[in-house]
């Protein structure tokens, strides 16, 4: 059985939830079973239609499964009742989803930003994420990645922002951006 490792891309620039979709689509190129699910995020982005395209390749490609399981992208550090049940049942169903065995590659899409709200704890996460079954890759996004999240990790990647023109007033652009 081969050994999966534990990637985390995070900081503020952009790249990392592409960079993730990236990687998805070379493991199901290879034939591998992909799982992303999207914590905080509810609004429809343009790359959950993979899913419905690529189910409908030949089977010597991976299977492709995307959930969502926010309901918003609060970045107020408001944390609401509904945003912590939500998070915290995500994470139960994705703890599932890896015991399954079905999926070689899982990505946690906004993982971080989910434990940054303070909607999951660290330490549950890092506990659940130590006893996985090994052999599954792992890929974790989002800002401000935890450092008890970055210690168990294999490869970190910080996407530092050199420039956005997020700053000055261009914001999500659809195709491109979401
Ligand atoms: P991509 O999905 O393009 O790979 P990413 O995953 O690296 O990007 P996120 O941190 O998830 O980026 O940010 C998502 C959105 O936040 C972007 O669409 C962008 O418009 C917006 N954004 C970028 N920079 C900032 C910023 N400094 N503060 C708040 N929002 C920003
Ligand atoms: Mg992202």
């Amino acid at each position: 059985m081969q050994q999966g490792y534990i990637h985390i891309y995070t900081g503020n620039g952009k790249g990392k939830t592409t960079a993730a979709f990236g990687l998805a689509l070379r493991a199901i190129c290879a034939g591998k079973n992909v799982y992303i699910g999207q914590f905080v995020k509810s609004m429809q982005y343009s790359e959950i239609r993979l899913e419905n395209l690529l189910n409908k390749v030949d089977i010597s490609f991976g299977s492709l499964c995307i959930e969502q399981l926010g309901h918003g992208c609060c970045l107020d550090g408001v944390i609401d009742k509904e945003d912590i049940w939500m998070a915290q049942r995500g994470w139960v169903h994705c703890m599932k989803m890896l015991q399954s065995k079905k999926w070689d590659v899982m990505i946690f899409d906004e993982l971080t930003i989910a434990l940054s709200l303070e909607r999951l704890e660290i330490d549950k996460v890092v506990q659940d994420l130590q006893i996985r079954n090994s052999s599954t890759e792992i890929i974790i996004t989002g800002r401000y990645a935890p450092q008890k999240l970055i210690d168990i990790a294999d490869i970190v990647t910080d996407m530092r922002e050199i420039k956005h023109y997020y700053r000055k007033g261009i914001l999500s652009r659809k195709g491109i951006d979401c």
